[in-house]
């Protein structure tokens, strides 16, 4: 018997043993049902994997923990920054998951007790799964900057890292700031969620200084050697658009933060903002941390590429920016759906006792709007290799932009709102 079987079996007996938790409807649907998954976390990896085995498999019934009630993209999200979009232009609803037979729960998983598959929520609900997906995104680490761990100094001293009032609230400050005034963001070491994220941040705010404000300037403090992502284009870009606006400094890593004064300390310098962005080091949401998931550098969880198992803990699934990625994944909003995807599949594969597609083959498309209209993007292909069993990128495949163009731009909008549909519709 193969261990895929083996777990199934397993898995079965523990859905045979079910007890009712999340309400009469559900618990109707659950008898019927071949398993049951917990998905924790809707964002692109969690809720691509719950609406597509809804899809795929409607004879397996899935719940979604989600403390937010609604989907609010971190991708695009640099141009409500800029003041080019609204909040509303990046926020979803869930509505469309529900209308697939995803029954979502509002809350926050509190606890996983692995060996009885069992679920706790913040509000103590308990869930029963055979299959349990964790795709909590990224946990944000201040241990290493005293001045940050105060909860209370993010609304200072934003990161705008995750999506919604903390883009808000990073947006207020700009409008705010005096023309002449200096934003100041933080890059820390990779791996970190979207590696171009930050230089694409730096493009739209300058953008926004240059019709606004246009005596102001953009500090990038990155604490890399360089540029971690379509370095030459960027680099291009701030010659061409933000000469004078836009400065770089690679090699500044963050020691401290000085809050009420909002001075970035580094290793040889300190530098005073008006606006002072933090981007702190990651790593996998916190609930993986408690779950005894994480597995590579204290951060990042490892799982097997064919179905995103974990390596750690049987039954249990990891999407998204929380796995340790092989080379050159990087940590996406694309990459999190097709995690979610191949996971889907596995998932219900391993549910009917068959066993997962043997080669998965994944994508990746990053697009970066360098001004409000001009996008680049990088793209990569990755397949699974047998015998060094992880995802390898396919030579030739994928490529760069090479020059920043508006066709792009349009590419970039609306990959947006196909993913958006992809994930959430
Ligand atoms: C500024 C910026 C720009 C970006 N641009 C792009 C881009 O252009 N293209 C691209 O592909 N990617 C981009 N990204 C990266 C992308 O946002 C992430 O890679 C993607 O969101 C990862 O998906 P995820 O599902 O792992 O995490 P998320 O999308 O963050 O979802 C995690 C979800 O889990 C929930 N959660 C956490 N803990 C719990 C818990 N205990 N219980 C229940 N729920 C929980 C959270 O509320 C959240 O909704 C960008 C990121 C940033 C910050």
């Amino acid at each position: 018997m193969n261990r895929y079987r083996r777990r199934l079996i397993q898995g079965l007996s523990a859905s045979a043993v079910l007890t009712a938790t999340i309400g009469c409807g559900s618990r109707q649907e659950a008898s019927k049902a071949v398993g049951r998954v917990v998905v924790i976390g809707g964002g692109y990896a969690g809720a691509t994997a719950a609406k597509y085995i809804r899809m795929w498999s409607p004879d397996i019934a899935v719940t979604m923990v989600e403390p937010n009630t609604q989907f609010v993209s971190c991708p695009l999200s640099n141009r409500v920054l800029a003041g080019v979009w609204q909040m509303a232009d990046i926020t979803s609803s869930y509505d469309g998951l529900q209308r697939r037979g995803v029954q979502i729960i509002h809350q926050t998983a509190a606890d996983i007790d692995a060996a009885k598959q069992v679920v706790t929520l913040s509000d103590g609900q308990q869930l029963e799964y055979d299959r349990l997906i964790v795709a909590p995104g990224i946990e944000l680490i201040y241990e290493n900057i005293p001045g940050m761990r105060d909860p209370a100094a993010s609304d200072v001293i934003p990161h705008a890292w995750r999506a919604g009032p903390q883009t808000a609230l990073l947006r207020r400050q700009l409008e705010d700031m005096p023309n002449g005034g200096v934003y100041a963001i933080t890059v820390p070491r990779s791996p970190y969620r979207c590696p171009p994220g930050p230089y694409e941040r730096a493009c739209q705010v300058a953008h926004y200084f240059r019709e606004h404000k246009p005596r102001s300037k953009v500090l990038v403090l990155d604490a890399n050697e360089d540029i971690q992502s379509k370095k030459g284009l960027f680099r291009k870009a701030w010659q061409e658009h933000y000469a004078g606006i836009i400065e770089y400094r690679p090699n500044n890593a963050l020691v401290d933060v000085d809050v009420d004064k909002r001075v970035a300390i580094l290793d040889f310098d300190d530098v005073k903002a008006d606006v002072l962005n933090v981007v702190p080091p990651q790593r996998a949401g916190r609930i993986a941390r408690d779950s005894g998931l994480i597995t590579a550098n204290d951060k990042w969880c490892e799982v097997d590429f064919l179905s995103y198992e974990s390596i750690a803990v049987p039954n249990v699934h990891v999407l998204g920016d929380s796995v340790m990625a092989a080379p050159r994944m990087p940590k996406s909003g694309h990459m999190a759906n097709q995690h979610g995807k191949v996971c889907a599949a596995a998932i219900i594969e391993l549910l009917h006792g068959r066993d997962p597609d043997a080669s998965p083959l994944i994508t990746n498309t990053c697009y970066s709007f360098v001004s409000d209209k001009d996008v680049i993007h990088v793209a990569s292909v990755h397949k699974y290799d047998g015998e060094q069993r992880t995802m390898v990128s396919v030579k030739g495949a994928g490529g760069l932009s090479q020059v920043a163009n508006e066709a792009e731009g349009l590419m970039a909008e609306s990959w947006g709102r196909n993913i958006w549909n992809d994930v959430l519709g």
